[in-house]
């Protein structure tokens, strides 16, 4: 009852994260690290503190983090730029600096709110959604907070609220199936079929992700799963990539899935959080590539989406 749970966002009026018209929910916090994550500031299950320095005063003079931070975090150099400390900052917990920049050019990203803050939300959009639409978990990776999410599930069941979930899948096999019993649509993201290469982008293997959907399918789970894969040139677009993932899909009588073709919105996330990404100059997938690949999908009659085209 008094579960806590860290999002860094709540958005209302979304349309593609589910069927209807729905309020998305992002959790801080998940256990794989993609090296083209579109939402790294999701990563930690933690405040932290954002600076974009394409909007700070600095060269009209302003310190004003500066004389406000306790921990000596901020510094100017001799261009008269501002350094942060970000070993400092990880451990802060008042975040001083935000409400005094006169920009936002320091901001703090995660905010921490018990079950009954985030059911008031939801109980506030409940006329926006109509009769199809409901309530997203998005991340980060809403299973990471299962206690906390179980509670809000257990509230929007008795309340009858439409639920759906955009999950890696990389739980613990119970927590993930105990989650899955109150979720009604479902996003899961296989990002590479072979273990190496998922190691390799994700910082883990599929296995856990593999079974666990697996697992849902023999559960006798009756919602709908799209599985969905981010599209990223060299990586996991070949041919054979689509051939393994096809087999396991009709193995497991899985017949939907979303490709999303990799973008570069992220970087200037990635700048704020003072983080190089791996994937800045990376090539994209052509239109093409992925028309070929969505064509592949379908010849084995399997509804592939393109993009934000998922039919709900
Ligand atoms: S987040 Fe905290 S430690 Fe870091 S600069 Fe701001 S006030 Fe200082
Ligand atoms: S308070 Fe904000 S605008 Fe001013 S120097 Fe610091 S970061 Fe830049």
């Amino acid at each position: 009852m008094n579960e806590k749970g860290i999002l860094f966002d709540i958005q209302s009026f979304c349309v593609h994260d589910g069927p209807g018209c729905r309020t998305t929910v992002f959790f801080s916090g998940c256990p794989l690290s993609c090296k083209w994550c579109a939402n790294p500031e999701s990563w930690k299950m933690q405040k932290q503190l954002l600076f974009a320095d394409t909007v700070c005063k600095w060269e009209k003079g302003c310190r004003a983090c500066k004389t406000v931070c306790p921990h000596g975090s901020i510094q100017f150099t001799d261009n008269g730029k501002p350094e942060i400390n970000r070993d400092i900052c990880k451990h802060c917990t008042t975040f001083e600096c935000t409400d005094i920049c006169p920009n936002n050019a320091l901001r703090k990203c995660g905010k921490e709110y018990t079950v009954d803050e985030l059911m008031d939300i939801l109980r506030r959009d409940f006329n926006n959604w109509g009769c199809e639409g409901g309530v997203t978990f998005s991340g980060g990776e809403p299973l990471l907070h299962h206690p906390f999410l179980l509670e809000v599930l257990k509230r929007c069941y008795t309340l009858q609220i439409n639920t759906a979930i955009e999950t890696c899948a990389y739980a613990e096999p119970e927590i993930f199936l105990e989650i899955m019993k109150y979720i009604h649509f479902a996003f899961i993201d296989v990002k590479n079929m072979d273990q190496e290469k998922h190691l390799e982008g994700t910082g883990f293997s599929n296995d856990l992700i593999l079974s666990n959907i697996e697992l849902l399918k023999k559960s006798g789970w009756n919602g709908r799963l799209v599985l969905r894969q981010p599209t990223i040139a060299g990586y996991n677009d070949s041919q054979e990539n689509a051939r393994k993932l096809m087999e396991f899909m009709v193995k497991n009588e899985l017949y939907e899935i979303n490709l999303l073709k990799f973008h570069k919105l992220g970087l200037s996330k990635w700048n704020q959080l003072g983080k190089p990404c791996a994937y800045h100059a990376h090539g994209y997938v052509t239109d093409e590539k992925m028309q070929s690949l969505q064509a592949f999908y379908l010849d084995h009659d399997i509804a592939c989406y393109v993009g934000d085209h998922t039919s709900f």
